[in-house]
């Protein structure tokens, strides 16, 4: 029997799972466009900016992932309130940790 009601982080967690999945996807893609000599139509910077941005994606998907797991502020280890996460799931502090990160 499986539950109707979802846990909200579930759904986020999910979410993320799939933006994961999407971005490593895209990225593969573009890696093999990367190698061919027409650059599948891409000139080369253009290609190379996509490459990174999908590879940035990637990886603050994984580190959202990751921390949604341990579900801490990196610098305090405060718990990052699942509000917080939705807003921006790529948090890596608590909020008094941002505010004196970026003030
Ligand atoms: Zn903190």
């Amino acid at each position: 029997m499986t539950s109707t009601v979802q846990d909200p982080i579930d759904l986020l967690r999910t979410s993320l799972e799939e933006q994961f999945q999407r971005s490593t996807d895209q990225l593969a893609e573009l890696t093999v466009r990367s190698r061919q000599r027409s650059h599948g139509g891409y000139d080369h910077d253009t290609l190379a900016a996509l490459i990174a941005s999908a590879r940035q994606a990637v990886s603050d998907t994984a580190h959202a992932l990751r921390r949604m797991a341990e579900g801490s502020c990196e610098r305090c280890t405060a718990d990052i309130s699942l509000q917080r996460l939705e807003i921006l799931p790529h948090a890596r502090f608590c909020v008094p940790c941002q505010r004196r990160q970026t003030g």
